[in-house]
């Protein structure tokens, strides 16, 4: 039995940067169905293992989590929120917490959400007097948001009347009241810290957030940042830099370890800030990123303007498989042109040539080749189809002119009028003889009254 009958929940603040830590959203269930925390972690525990015997991910008690706002990216989190799901239908649970980062960051991420509760004593404030329910901020557990950027008053974490750090939430899911003394923990106005700016990381981490939470983050790439790493240093190689030496300072660790360690969040946020890119487009398109990581570098280092950012060693072995299987098909309809192969890959034709030339000329000798194939099967088709009727009657009352013979031939077989002509000129080769033919040909061409039979003459003489 699902608990949708009676409780259907949803994130608060969803869609914005204000959406609600997957912990609180736990409280508020504990709430409403009048129970503790640990009661509703006890039940949904018992109801997990009887719906899964086997999964036993589900043994931590949630109410002693070290953040109790769960929202980070540990297996804790994971398994709470998949129970959750589970258990209230909500699909949208996954963006009350980071773990659509977890694939791209260091698991032992330390530094992403704070130890313990956090909040803005003004919302708390504000809510109490208005209508609207506090709950906690997913933005809230973030290490590197340290006020609330709404009100710029920094966030509080202890309770004013017991000083208690507040490790938990309140046993009843009140995230209102002090979890030691159980007094309120709304502070007086006069003790709120005013923090006029905003503190190093907070508008990148507000706009992961907003990007979470409108659901834009997901099926992030495992190793997102390596990928960035390696297309940015890609981008670097001709102007024989390298980002050690260039875009931060740091000890010399080889290049490859740094691609194929995830970093850290904390980690993540000094190094977006010193390739000028924002953490969410990391996370999104990393290749992106990087381009635009190195369109910075380019104007930053005023290079002359002939040189241009390299393309990836990657896209010259990708055309290079490109054209090999394309080798491997005979058939002309299924050959694009160079040009069309190149677009495709996001490159110019010049690009293909340079890189590998041998296998271009290969290639297009190839698709010649099956084209005049093509072509010769379609004129033996044209032939046999004229010589099995047409040209017996020929000229007659429905065909008068060579050009009829060819309009007929386009009709039954769909091809080119070109490829046409020349069917029509080989059948009638072949019915009159060759010496006819040229007789024909030369009568036909020299009656200027009639100028499209001009053309088939002239046609034939070229080919
Ligand atoms: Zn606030
Ligand atoms: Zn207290």
């Amino acid at each position: 039995m699902t608990m949708t009958e009676y409780f259907p929940i949803i994130p608060l603040g969803g869609g914005t940067t204000e959406i609600e830590a997957f912990g609180s959203l736990f409280c508020r269930m504990a709430i409403a169905h009048s129970v503790s925390v640990y009661a509703l972690t006890t039940h949904l525990r018992t109801w997990w293992g009887h719906k899964n015997p086997e999964d036993a991910s589900a043994k931590k008690n949630v109410t002693n989590s070290m953040n109790p706002m769960l929202c980070g990216i540990g297996p804790n989190v994971a398994t709470y929120v998949n129970i959750v799901t589970s258990a209230t239908g909500c699909a949208e649970l996954n963006r009350t917490t980071l773990l659509s980062l977890s694939p791209a960051i260091c698991s032992s991420g330390h530094q992403l959400v704070r130890k313990g509760r956090a909040w803005c004593p003004a919302c708390m404030d504000e809510s109490q007097k208005g209508e609207h329910p506090f709950y906690d901020r997913l933005i809230w557990a973030v290490t590197a948001v340290k006020r609330c950027h709404a009100h710029r008053i920094a966030l509080e974490s202890s309770c004013p009347h017991c000083g208690h750090f507040q490790a938990h939430y309140h046993h009843l899911g009140q995230m209102l009241l002090c979890y030691v003394c159980k007094k309120p923990l709304v502070s007086p106005s006069a003790s709120w810290k005013v923090m006029l700016h905003p503190p190093l990381y907070e508008k990148e981490c507000l706009n992961l957030v907003g990007d979470i939470s409108a659901g834009r983050i997901f099926n992030v790439a495992e190793n997102a940042y390596g990928i960035f790493i390696n297309e940015f240093a890609d981008y670097l190689i001709p102007m024989d830099l390298k980002i050690s030496r260039h875009a931060y300072r740091t000890s010399r660790r080889p290049q490859t370890s740094r691609e194929a360690t995830k970093p850290r969040f904390s980690t993540l946020l000094r190094r977006c800030a010193a390739f000028g890119v924002e953490p969410s487009a990391i996370f999104l398109d990393p290749v992106g990123a990087a381009k635009s990581a190195c369109l910075l570098e380019f104007a930053r280092l005023d290079l002359p303007h002939e040189l241009k950012p390299r393309k990836s060693v990657h896209l010259v072995q990708l055309s290079s498989v490109s054209l090999h299987s394309r080798l491997a098909e005979n058939e002309y309809d299924r050959l694009p042109s160079l040009v069309e192969i190149a677009r495709d890959l996001g490159v110019s034709k010049g690009f293909l040539n340079y890189h590998h030339h041998d296998l271009c000329t290969t290639y297009a000798r190839h698709r010649t080749r099956c084209r005049n194939r093509k072509v010769a099967n379609q004129i033996k088709c044209a032939v046999a189809y004229l010589h099995d009727g047409l040209i017996a009657q020929y000229p007659s009352a429905n065909f008068p002119s060579h050009d009829h013979l060819v309009a007929a031939v386009v009709c039954e077989f769909g091809i080119a009028v070109r490829v046409a002509r020349i069917a029509v000129g080989v059948a009638l080769r072949k019915q009159l003889g060759k010496r006819a033919y040229e007789r024909y040909r030369k009568a036909s061409s020299l009656d200027v009254t009639n100028p499209v039979n001009r053309s088939p003459g002239s046609l034939m003489s070229s080919t």
